[in-house]
This record gives C-alpha cells, structure tokens and sequence, in this order.
C-alpha cells in the first residue's frame, strides 16, 4: 500500500516514506532493496547479452580476405603454373587459353542464383578482371542456393559479397563489386567489357543487357531458371549470330515469368546453369569449340533432359539487324 519500489522512480518515493513512517521502515526498506537487486542483476544480464552480441559481430568481421596479388601481364609467376595446371594441360585452352582468361575483364550481371556459380568458376579458372552487379542485399531466403554468399553475409551488398568470397577463393583476380542497378542510365557499367554473363532475374533487364551488349559489341552469355528448368544461349554482336531480341521479340508479360521468388526453384538448378554460362564465357575467351551462338540450351532437371533449340537472326530486329547494317557501311 505504501511502496512498490520495481522502479527506480518507485525506490526514490519508497524512500521517502520510510523517513516519515518508521513503523513500516524496516519492510519497506527490504521490499527496495530486493527491487534494486533485481534491476542491478536484469541490468547486468542485458550488459552481458549486448557485449557477446557485440563481440561475435567483431569476431566475424575479423575473418578479413586475403589481399589481391596483382597479375602480372603476359607471365605466370611458379604459383599461378600449379594453380592453372589442369587448364593449360587442355589442348583446347593451353598456355596461351589460359594466357586470354588472365588477360580477360568480365562482368556478371546479378550475384544471384546464377552468377554464383559463374563468378566462382571464372574466379577459379583465372579471369583477370571481375566486375560484379548488384544492388540487392543477401537474405537468409538466397543460401538454399546462391552459394557464393554465407550466413555471415546476410544483410550485405551481394557484389561486395561476391567480390570477398572470389579473394578467399583466388586472391590472383582483381575484382569491381558495384553497388548498383544496371539501367539504360548507366550503360557504362559494362564499359570496358570483354564478355557479359547475365543472370538477372526479370525479362527486362536480361532484354536491356542485350541491347547494351549489342551496341557496346559485347559478347555475352545469357541465363535463366524457373523451379525445374534452366536456359543458356550465347550472343556474340562480332559475329553473324542472333541476339535476345531475335529470340524472344515480344516481351512476355511478368505473370509468365514468375520470378524464383514467386514461382520457387530448386537450389541445385542455378549450380548447373551458371557453370553451363562460366563454361561458354572460357570457350569464347579462349576460343574453344563450339559456344551456343543462336542456339538456346534448355536443360529441364526434373526429367534430366537437354536440348538444344536452334534460333536465327530476324532481318527485322531493332537491336541486332540495324547494328550489323552500321558496322558493314
Ligand atoms: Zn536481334
């Protein structure tokens, strides 16, 4: 009836009381001592809690990547002979194959499902130069399958994501995360480009990376998944191959091309079709066999069927055909 004292503000009026009224003294005093001790003991218990949150954070931060060696042009120090060995013993890639991909500066558009993969493999196969797009952030939805990213990085930028996880795995490539969404405003992220691997998850701007590709005559390697099924297809702008454009010119509404988000996908799916888009990007950099120039490759997991849908250029297509009339006047 007197003293509370769960508060702070309640111990100070218990105080007081207890000088005007001896009588309840000595129990009121208890009561506030023992309100005290449990604030002292919560207040202890939240520091605690805050200072291991606070250190597991720094502890994760710590596990920094290693520094990029820089490459050397035209060499390969005794390091980079071993690490590549399994290539340059390739009658198809050999020492002057691998001597292109060190020389090589790729962009991957979309650090996702697909480019995981690709950025891994090119990251390992020895590409010079990496350029990763990507404005979105890493959710603990993306690990089913987007393995190039880690528990610890959710919440991060995905090309800065990526960009640490190709140091740990080969600290030879040097790598360009951005930050940011590649729009017709900003073409000239993909300046500079040897070879573009697309792995957007919408039809639009797969549709726009074309166009860019085409009119900064860019090759590029194009991919998509839904739930079972993936597709690949290689366009080269230097050639008299198709493009995007040729293959899909009505662009099909959004409610036919769910995203994975909305439609779902199964995690090992993008494995798969982003290795498919890294194997394509070292054939044409090194010019090895044959890469899917208007040919669609359709790999359906659910079946563990392949084929491959052969597609030409459209004389009338407002991408390709009006660029090729450019480039032989
Ligand atoms: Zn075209």
């Amino acid at each position: 009836m007197i003293a509370t004292g769960f508060s702070f503000a309640g111990a100070t009026i218990s105080g007081q009381l207890i000088l005007s009224t001896p009588v309840f003294a000595a129990a009121d005093l208890s009561e506030s001592a023992a309100g005290s001790f449990w604030i002292s003991i919560l207040g202890v218990v939240g520091f605690l809690f805050v200072y291991a949150a606070f250190m597991r954070r720094l502890r994760r931060r710590a596990v920094k990547p290693p520094e990029t060696v820089p490459p050397k042009a035209g060499t390969f120090s005794s390091v980079e002979l071993e690490r590549y060995s399994r290539h340059i013993m390739l009658r198809e890639i050999g020492g002057e194959g691998q001597r292109k991909l060190k020389h090589a500066r790729v962009a991957v558009v979309g650090a996702g499902g697909l480019g995981s993969p690709a950025l891994l493999y090119l990251a390992a196969a020895g590409i010079g130069m990496i350029r990763v797009i990507d404005d979105d952030r890493v959710e603990l939805s993306n690990l089913q399958r987007q393995i190039i990213h880690t528990d610890s990085t959710v919440g991060q930028n995905k090309a800065e994501s990526a960009a640490r996880a190709i140091r740990f795995l080969n600290p030879h490539v040097v790598t360009e995360p951005i930050e940011g969404r590649l729009d017709s405003a900003h073409a000239e992220m993909l300046d500079d480009i040897d070879i573009v691997l697309d792995g957007s998850d919408n039809f639009a701007t797969r549709l726009l990376v074309n166009r860019i590709c085409i009119e900064k005559n860019i090759s590029l390697v194009s991919g998509a998944i839904s739930q079972w099924e993936g597709q690949v297809t290689v366009v080269d702008p230097g050639r008299e191959a198709p493009c995007m454009e040729c293959l899909f010119p009505v662009q099909p509404s959004a409610d036919l091309v769910p995203s994975c988000a909305e439609a779902g996908v199964m995690g090992a799916l993008p494995g798969i079709v982003g290795s498919m888009m890294a194997t394509e990007a070292i054939k044409v950099l090194t010019s090895a066999g044959s890469p899917l120039h208007g040919s669609l490759l359709i790999y359906d997991a659910l079946w563990g069927e392949t084929r491959v849908v052969k597609y030409g250029q459209r004389p009338d297509c407002s991408v390709c055909s009006g660029k090729r009339a450019r480039l032989s006047s």
